[in-house]
């Protein structure tokens, strides 16, 4: 049944979902404090970079709205997902004030409001925030009781950016957090079309699922990157042990990724944030703090290896193929490249990047490097290239006469390069 749903927060995670829902039939507001992205949604178009997201606004285009206005929007709806981002600050814990403001906003709007409506949590929070801040804080702006006059569930959410929208609806599980049968059966009936097993668990558990999803994710990164550097100290390809010893079915062939490391939004905060969350509660999570060192450490691998071609970098040219922390996304929240282009500035190196989607977005944190107008133009201008991310694009490249360092494993540069040196094979 077609039913009314508010999306907070229109990031890449609020895009995705709202325009999963409206592939599902459903009506959906977008909610969001920036004018940009609310202006860019109104215009049809989405305000970050995901695949089929264009079309489906297009194809829907009388059955969402995009509005800064709580009370307008929540009037009419029957379920609201809040979407907006939970950082990390400084200290490594989360930053709550997005969705701390938002929670207001929810309460404000529904003090005014007589529907009974279900409050989706579909950000990442740890364990303890929906039911102790978010709840809270909508029952004291509202004078409203949660489970009496609304609902609650924490719907953590496993899409990856690039294939987003896919992800969201074909995923591996879904997991619904809540506390009340009539929350469930609203949930259960909103995702039944899509085919993917259920999982129900109380609203803490929920929380805590995807934070161990992405923990354990980022180790499995990790691990593969330890052994992808003594694999390559023996002259072993890394990518040849994994593809065995993911044969073996207790393990499973995906994600054993060596080679740069991890970045992006969610496991560097997600994985800070647990490790600060359990040392407050007096335990102390060694194998992912070894975890991070690891992470870490693969970048100033890929310079030492850099250094071991061109020893002085001070005016060298430098060319760094992919900015973006994953292909698919222009998304740049802790790409390897960020690091990259910081160490090699400290170098001297001249900087020429390049990103099919990612360049806007790196201008604004590196406005005074060089930018390529193709990846081709890039190879032929540079001394030396660095490969960051594995766009696909970067396969159909040829990279003959040139030094290529590369972080993600791009056959076409093991074919046609002068000197190739794969980080962990
Ligand atoms: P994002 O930064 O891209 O988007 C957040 C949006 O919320 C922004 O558009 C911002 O303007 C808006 N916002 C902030 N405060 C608001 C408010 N009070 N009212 C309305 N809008 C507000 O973040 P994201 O990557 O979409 O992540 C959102 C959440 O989902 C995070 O908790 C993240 O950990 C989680 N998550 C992200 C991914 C991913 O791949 N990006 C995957 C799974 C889960």
């Amino acid at each position: 049944m077609r039913k009314n749903i508010a999306v907070i927060g229109a990031g890449y995670v609020g895009i995705a979902v709202g325009t999963g829902l409206l592939s599902l039939g459903h009506k959906v507001s977008f909610i969001d404090t920036s004018f940009q992205k609310i202006k860019s949604l109104q215009q049809g178009i989405s305000p970050i970079y995901e695949p089929k997201v264009n079309e489906i606004l297009q194809k829907y285009k009388g059955n969402y709205v995009a509005t800064s206005s709580y009370e307008d929007v929540l009037r009419e709806s029957e379920i609201v997902f809040i979407c907006v981002g939970t950082p990390v600050n400084d200290k490594g814990k989360i930053d709550m004030s997005f969705i701390l403001k938002a929670s207001e906003e929810i309460g404000k709007a529904i003090k005014k409001i007589d529907n009974w409506i279900l409050i989706v949590v579909k950000s990442t929070v740890l364990p303890g925030t929906t039911e102790n801040y978010i709840a809270k804080s909508i029952e004291k702006y509202s004078g409203k009781v949660r489970y009496r006059d609304f609902g609650l569930a924490m719907n953590p959410e496993f899409l990856r950016e690039g294939t987003a929208l896919s992800d969201f609806l074909a995923p591996d599980r879904i997991v619904i957090g809540v506390n009340d049968e009539k929350s469930k059966q609203i949930m259960l009936e909103l995702y039944e079309k899509i085919d993917a097993p259920k999982i129900i668990t109380n609203i803490k558990t929920a929380e805590m699922i995807k934070y161990v999803s992405n923990a354990f994710l980022a180790t499995k990164i990790s691990f593969s990157n330890e052994i992808g550097n003594i694999c390559k100290k023996l002259g072993i390809d890394a990518f040849k042990v994994f593809e065995a010893v993911g044969l073996d079915h207790r393990i499973s062939p995906h994600f054993f990724r060596c080679g740069l490391g991890w970045g992006g939004s969610c496991f560097p905060k997600d994985i800070t944030a647990l490790i600060n969350f359990a040392k407050e509660i007096g335990e102390e999570l060694k194998i992912l703090e070894a975890v991070v060192e690891v992470n870490n450490e693969q970048p100033k691998r890929m310079i030492a290896l850099l250094k071991r071609h061109v020893p002085k970098l001070r005016g060298r040219r430098v060319g760094i193929l992919g900015l973006s922390f994953k292909p698919g996304t222009d998304d740049i929240r802790e790409s390897r490249a960020l690091i990259l282009v910081r160490e090699l500035l400290k170098e001297g190196a001249e900087i020429i990047a390049y990103d099919p989607k990612a360049m806007e977005n790196f201008k604004k944190e590196f406005p005074n490097i060089k930018y390529a107008n193709s990846a081709q133009e890039l190879i032929k201008s540079v001394d030396v290239v660095l490969i960051a991310t594995e766009w696909e694009e970067f396969e159909r490249l040829d990279y003959s006469g040139k030094i290529v360092i590369d972080g993600r494993r791009i056959k076409a540069a093991e074919k046609t390069a002068k000197i190739y040196e794969g980080m962990c094979w």
